[in-house]
């Protein structure tokens, strides 16, 4: 079974009501009984943006209003938000870069790769020379926002379109976060890279769409085996990986694949801007258990989670369009 997709994303109009600050209706998911029925009912995608605070916070807002008036005292800096993507701490609520309208990602792509806009000529194939096996030196951390860090060695050095990147590290999110046709997938990859020449960051971002009984990815499987549950975790992966399984299947001879690119911005906090970001429109193709074991770890492994930012206005940039 096919599990290309596992939402519809919100129509203009609802977005609309988000950019004004009005609360969008969500749809309540339905109670599931068993992890299966989980990816089969889409849950990776019932986002829940809007819930009321629970009784606890508001029994200290009400207690915080009743309180008298203290006496003016120097205010201290104020603590570091916590952030993350629950009804109280989620996107909606991030500050600073993120929270202004600004060149952010991620972006909804208005089309896919089996009807594509013309390409632009000026683009080169993408094609990331990873090394066959990365065996050593290689962390893996639980960042506690829902994902874990796969983070390189030293030295994962290649050109990049036309540029010395260095990978620095990857991570997933579940559902995707940039959008395809108006649609969500299962889980997005994100490979992080400093381009040596710039300074900029640069991202390539991988789609993963989950099928029952399809292959399972190694290197998912190992970010899983490996990643820490306890927030803050880190440890050595335990076993060497290949960086060429996490890229979809080429679409020609000379290895390239069709792929976009915009400027835009971290998806998280401090949600930097100035990134270059590169993403591959086919998706790679996984066992849909793999998708629920994400959703578990990136629940903490008690029930299942989420951890994308939705699309963020385009602001009138232009996405350019590889066609291979
Ligand atoms: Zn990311």
């Amino acid at each position: 079974m096919r599990l290309a997709v596992v939402a519809q994303a919100p129509t203009p109009a609802a977005n609309r009501q988000n950019e004004a600050g009005a609360a969008p209706r969500v749809e309540r998911p339905q109670l599931v009984s068993s992890r299966r029925q989980l990816v089969k009912a889409g849950l990776a995608a019932g986002l829940c943006l809007c819930c009321p605070p629970p009784l606890a916070a508001l029994a200290e807002e009400s207690a915080a209003a009743a309180a008298p008036a203290a006496a003016p005292v120097v205010a201290a800096p104020p603590p570091p938000q916590p952030w993350g993507y629950s009804c109280l701490t989620g996107p909606e609520s991030w500050g600073g870069a993120c929270a202004t309208v600004g060149f952010q990602s991620p972006i909804a792509l208005n089309f896919d790769a089996s009807h594509p806009p013309p390409g632009d000529g000026a683009l080169q194939p993408l094609l990331p020379k990873f090394p066959r096996y990365i065996k050593q030196g290689v962390t893996v951390k639980n960042t506690g926002h829902g994902t874990m860090m796969v983070a390189m060695p030293e030295g994962v050095d290649y050109e990049l379109a036309g540029q010395r990147h260095r990978l620095l590290q990857f991570h997933f999110h579940t559902p995707s976060e940039h959008t395809v046709d108006g649609r969500w997938l299962a889980m997005e990859a994100h490979l992080v890279h400093k381009n040596l020449e710039t300074g900029n960051l640069a991202v390539l971002g991988v789609f993963i769409e989950a099928g029952e009984g399809w292959t399972p990815n190694p290197v998912i499987a190992e970010a899983l085996r490996s990643g820490p549950m306890a927030s803050g975790g880190e440890t050595l992966l335990q076993r060497p990986i290949s960086l060429r399984t996490l890229l979809p299947n080429a679409r020609a001879a000379d290895g390239s694949r069709p792929y976009v690119n915009y400027s835009g911005s971290l998806t998280t906090p401090p949600c930097s801007t100035g990134v270059d970001w590169y993403v591959f429109l086919d998706p790679l193709q996984v066992d849909a258990e793999q998708i629920v074991e994400f959703m578990y770890y990136a629940g903490s492994g008690s029930r299942p989670g989420i951890n994308n930012r939705p699309p963020q206005p385009l602001a009138g940039r232009s996405i350019r369009y590889f066609a291979a």
